[in-house]
């Protein structure tokens, strides 16, 4: 192909167009901000001042993109170490086992990675970046068989092949429809989240040095946080709140929220820590999933990617991993051929979100409040899960297997397999009281 045109310039539209790159003569991205020179938020991402983790199978696919790019991270301040050895992770009412598990974390902030990623894009030789524009519909050929541009202002810009990448507020269901095609069918689970955000100072002493505490929010209590070390010295803590549980924005009312976690060690920290900033706030409603791979008929020249396909619950941080997992499906589909292209993409796409998707909503579905579609596999599902996560407090076997999944590394029945499943039993058969000393000891190793 001649020229790709990807409309968007966030995460999604960055990978997209390094996997283009390799199969375009040239690539376009045409993003409604303009890009800062710096490390800075933008309006077109707004969600880039929460909390945002990458999955380790995010990192890998980075460093396949941008080979070194996770030490030129690191030399510039990003925060590295290993995601059970180095974190806090408490479920079933205490810490997860801490072990070396070779899953290696890189914690920094979203507008810090972006600028990274962006900068390794754009000093493609073929890629270049037309900023302040915003996509107001396709181009395509007389018989709508094939989108063979983009419509910005007054101006057409023609491409062999245009990617959809402006995330969740995507307009491609309408301009489908209005070129005489099917919307795609539309999943949605609505989990009614608030996230209340602040940051500050890190000190060696926090946390006895880890990276990282998550407590992740319960049926009962519906509150959760996640805390991250990040460049510069920083935490970014995100508390958040399921069903009309936001925590407030003032510091006072935020430090009250965080003592009622489930887990005592975020409040421990921030109780007597340095506030950087003010707090945001963010909703986020439902997960969204929109099923291109079912349309009987779409043109030719078109794909859609990233958010756009699918959104989850951010607490799960796959957003960012799932388009880079993307951006591998779409190099390798190219790379046989682009005959048949969206067919064969979103064959693969929909393989890539399957398991996210599983993971998120087979995990909100625990809270009645949620709504979606339910089946009594879900509660059996979570019921092990359950079971795992307490054999997990001490057995790294189990732990393992739970956070390769997370991580996005292993397919979720992969926690089903017989080697696993034995350990969750001898795990859950422990006589009680050796599991409560266990249990103590592991806390106390977690410092609280
Ligand atoms: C609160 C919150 C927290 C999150 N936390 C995490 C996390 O911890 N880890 C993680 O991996 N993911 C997280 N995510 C998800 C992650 O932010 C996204 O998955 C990621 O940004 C990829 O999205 P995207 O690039 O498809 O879309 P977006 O990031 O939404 O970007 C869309 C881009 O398209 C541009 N655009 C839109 N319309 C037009 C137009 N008409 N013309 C031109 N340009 C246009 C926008 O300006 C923007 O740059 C979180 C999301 C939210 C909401």
């Amino acid at each position: 192909m001649e020229h790709g045109i990807v409309v968007g310039g966030s995460m999604a539209g960055l990978l997209c167009a390094r996997a283009l790159a390799d199969h375009c003569g040239r690539v376009t991205i045409v993003e409604r901000d303009s890009f800062p020179a710096t490390v800075e938020n933008r309006r077109g991402v707004p969600q880039g001042r929460h909390t945002h983790g990458l999955l380790a199978s995010g990192r890998d696919v980075l460093e396949r993109f941008f080979p070194g790019i996770a030490q030129e991270l690191i030399a510039a301040g990003a925060v590295e170490g290993d995601l059970t050895r180095d974190s806090r992770w408490f479920m079933q009412g205490a810490c997860l086992a801490k072990f070396t598990s070779g899953l290696n974390g890189l914690l920094m902030s979203r507008p810090f990675l972006e600028t990274a990623v962006r900068r390794r894009v754009l000093a493609l030789p073929n890629v270049q970046a037309r900023e302040n524009t915003t996509v107001e519909g396709l181009a395509a050929s007389a018989d709508n068989a094939r989108v063979t541009g983009i419509k910005i202002g007054g101006e057409t810009l023609t491409a062999d092949l245009v990617v959809d990448t402006t995330g969740r507020g995507s307009h491609s269901p309408q301009w489908l429809e209005g070129m005489g095609y099917g919307k795609p069918a539309e999943e949605r689970v609505e989990v009614a989240l608030a996230y209340t955000t602040r940051w500050f100072r890190r000190r060696p002493e926090h946390l006895d040095g880890d990276i990282a505490a998550v407590t992740p929010p319960t049926p009962e209590g519906k509150r959760g946080g996640v805390m991250l070390a990040q460049e510069g010295g920083r935490w970014t803590l995100t508390l958040i709140g399921h069903f009309g549980q936001a925590a407030p924005l003032d510091l006072e009312g935020f430090i009250e929220y965080a003592r009622t976690l489930p887990a005592p060690f975020i409040y421990e920290v921030i109780r007597n820590a340095e506030p950087i900033g003010d707090a945001m706030s963010a909703r986020f409603q439902a997960s969204v999933r929109r099923r291109y791979e079912k349309l009987q008929r779409f043109p030719e020249g078109y794909l859609v990617f990233g958010d756009a396909i699918s959104s989850f619950n951010p607490i799960y941080g796959q957003g960012m991993s799932v388009a880079a997992l993307e951006a591998v499906q779409l190099d390798e589909t190219l790379g046989q051929g682009s005959h048949d292209l969206a067919k064969r993409f979103f064959a693969r796409a929909s393989k890539v979100v399957d398991i996210p998707w599983s993971v998120a909503v087979g995990n909100d579905l625990r809270m009645k409040e949620t709504v979606g579609p339910r089946n009594a596999g879900a509660n059996i599902i979570n019921w092990y899960m359950s079971k795992l996560q307490k054999a997990a407090h001490h057995d790294p076997v189990p732990a393992l297997a739970f956070h390769r999944v997370g991580n996005l590394l292993a397919p979720p029945p992969s926690v089903m397999h017989p080697r696993v499943v034995w350990r969750v039993l001898l795990g859950n058969l422990r006589p009680r009281s050796n599991a409560a000393a266990e249990e103590r000891s592991v806390q106390a190793a977690a410092g609280h």
